[in-house]
């Protein structure tokens, strides 16, 4: 440890509550030399000591990794990313699974490991990093996972869009690319209850899928029977894939990228036969422009937008944004309809998201009734001292 962080006073109060961030702004003075990734440590104004984290330039200057003094070594990674397995063992996902084959391993701090995110599909875990800190521990981390996880035999780095963009790296090192073996199979796949889904290390988003919304897709169908549904920011198709195997009527997926319709289709005919496909449409639209013309049409919508908000700066926009796309929905949706709406913004904490949805439907002057409140599944657990990682919210709604 070459440095050490000192508080301003009374700023570690949330630290004392094991809560994992340090904001610049808490920050008095800095002993020591230090770059950014390195591993400090974090003191009171008094000089107790308080944690020990990765220092990272920008509004969160650190993210614990650990409250106890104690070496943050090989060992460390090791317990960390066994403790994250045997969570996931217990949830029963994933690997020994026919059905499945695709979990979350590592949800950043919901699993101690602020900065870090591991995705499983099958044997090729996907690591990606949001600290320089993670960054500079790839290696290791992509170690252990091979030593500890039966699964895993590959390991695929995709941080270049995740990493600080004004961080002191390399850009030979911001390369995504195999750190560990090459997965042998041509076109991937994810494999959830049953269906599959081509997945992009390369391009896609994410780590390539969605996972969070596994167990919500499974809701979906249930409720798909006879229904014409419209899967609104389809990416890979999932919601619609789960819509028609539940036997939905028709199904509309819309994406503003063509590249998502291409792959949404690609998975619909991946999961079913030719007669099934033809009750099955993908559309490359804008979806705001989409919600204005569908008076009537639809009795089941999703809507399961980008993050509105990445940054809490951002926050009264994203309200908006999600207000008036509610807001279309409920106006255009079939009476009797279902809408699944969504928001993945962690800037955006539940009552203020279905407070966005309240005056949606007040707007649309329908009478609309909470069905289901939806989060994330077990594989992204939430750490209850970082509120922030609740980031999944969503209501299943009834409109007369
Ligand atoms: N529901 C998906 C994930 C959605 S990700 C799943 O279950 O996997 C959000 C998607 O919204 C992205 O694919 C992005 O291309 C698309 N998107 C972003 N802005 C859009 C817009 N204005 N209109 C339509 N699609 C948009």
């Amino acid at each position: 440890m070459n440095a050490t962080i000192y508080l301003h006073k009374g700023k570690e109060e949330s630290l004392l509550r094991f809560h994992p961030w340090v904001f610049s702004g808490a920050v008095k003075r800095i002993e020591g030399d230090i770059r950014e990734g390195d591993l400090v440590e974090v003191c009171s104004s008094k000089g107790d000591f308080l944690g020990l984290g990765h220092y990272q330039i920008g509004s969160i200057a650190v993210r614990i990794l650990s409250f106890q003094a104690r070496e943050i070594d090989r060992h460390f990674w090791k317990e960390k990313i066994i403790n994250a397995w045997h969570c996931r063992q217990s949830l029963r996902i994933g690997s020994g699974n026919a059905d499945s084959n695709t979990m979350r391993l590592i949800h950043g701090e919901g699993d101690g490991l602020p900065g870090l995110i591991v995705d499983l599909y099958g044997d090729t875990a996907v690591l990606q990093a949001h600290s320089v800190g993670m960054h500079r521990e790839r290696h290791t981390i992509a170690e252990l996972l091979c030593e500890t996880i039966p699964p895993i035999r590959n390991v695929y780095y995709k941080s270049e869009t995740t990493l600080p963009f004004k961080a002191d790296i390399p850009d030979t090192e911001r390369e995504d690319g195999y750190l560990i073996g090459r997965c042998e199979t041509t076109e991937p796949t994810a494999t959830e209850n049953g269906l599959r889904f081509r997945i992009d290390w390369l391009r896609g988003q994410k780590t390539g899928f969605f996972i969070d919304q596994r167990e919500n897709r499974s809701l979906l169908e249930h409720y798909a029977n006879g229904k014409d549904v419209l899967n609104m920011f389809c990416y890979t198709g999932g919601f619609s894939c789960y819509a028609l195997r539940g036997g939905a009527r028709l199904v509309h997926s819309v994406d503003s990228s063509a590249k998502a319709v291409e792959l949404v289709n690609r998975n619909v005919a991946l999961n079913f036969d030719e007669e099934t496909q033809k009750r099955h449409q993908a559309f490359a639209a804008d979806a705001f422009k989409f919600l204005e013309n569908i008076k009537d049409k639809y009795d089941l919508i999703i809507l399961d937008p980008p993050a509105f908000a990445k940054h809490r700066s951002a926050l009264r926009n994203a309200l908006q944004g999600y207000r008036k796309i509610n807001a279309r929905a409920f106006e255009q949706i079939r009476p009797g309809g279902i809408l699944f709406t969504f928001s993945c913004s962690q800037a955006v904490n539940r009552e203020q998201f279905r407070l966005a949805v309240f005056s949606a439907a007040a707007i649309s002057k329908r009478h609309v009734r909470i069905l289901h409140q939806l989060t994330q599944p077990a594989d992204h657990p939430i750490n209850i001292y970082h509120p922030e990682g609740e980031y999944l919210k969503g209501l299943v709604l009834q409109v007369e």
